[in-house]
């Protein structure tokens, strides 16, 4: 990750325009990153952040994963994001959808593969979550693990990612030896949300009472 404070930022939107304050989108890209955020969701007519179309138990998601507004912006976060970047993108997701962030007794993310990790330089649902640690300050745990060598899911039919999701991850030893209270589960783009509930349900048994599943981003729902 880049953490370079004294050179100007580019745009987390366009990569183009520079901007040199705490803000990291520049302008031109305000306009639309506001459209983004404020869209609202096809089937209830509600913002993203409200809606609950997805499920009681689907991730609650900051915007909707569609458009190269979105694309670029998470594309962004997965490659190249810098401290400025994440911590924006941190606060708006734990501000936008109502996060009670004293209610949580810790904050967790969902672990991506190693050889991604490798390539980019970090993981970027950690350093999400690590944002998030450090600014509400409430504890970060690595709760999951990331079992090697499993087919991505993205090459999967719908159904056989649900059942794939299930063996791609388990606990991460040592469990606590008492329960955590409630957790904050941080991903980045969640699909068919298989991912993120296979991992939910595997905190729910090993780490906590309760777990609250918060996403950047969720696919759109085609219907
Ligand atoms: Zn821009
Ligand atoms: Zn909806």
């Amino acid at each position: 990750m880049k953490i370079d404070i004294a050179s100007p930022h580019y745009c987390m939107i366009c990569r183009f325009n520079a901007c040199h304050d705490e803000f990291p989108i520049c302008r031109e890209c305000l306009s639309e990153f506001q459209d983004l955020i404020s869209a609202k969701c096809k089937k209830c007519k509600k913002s993203a952040f409200s809606c609950k179309c997805h499920g009681e138990k689907a991730p609650r998601y900051l915007f909707t994963y569609s458009g190269s507004v979105a694309r670029n912006l998470i594309y962004y976060l997965k490659e190249n994001a810098d401290k400025r970047t994440v911590d924006f993108i941190a606060e708006l997701m734990v501000r936008a959808c109502g996060i009670k962030t004293e209610s949580f007794s810790a904050v967790t993310y969902v672990p991506r593969l190693k050889r991604k990790i490798r390539r980019a330089g970090y993981d970027q649902a950690k350093v999400l979550a690590e944002a998030i640690s450090r600014i509400y300050n409430i504890p970060l745990i690595t709760a999951l693990e990331r079992l090697p060598g499993k087919k991505e899911q993205k090459l999967l039919s719908q159904s056989d990612r649900r059942k794939a999701a299930q063996f791609n991850f388990r606990s991460a030893e040592p469990l606590p030896e008492v329960k955590y209270k409630r957790l904050l589960l941080i991903d980045d783009v969640s699909t068919t949300g298989a991912t993120i509930q296979a991992c939910a349900k595997l905190i729910r048994n090993d780490y906590a009472d309760s777990v609250v599943p918060l996403v950047i981003a969720k696919t759109p729902i085609i219907k």
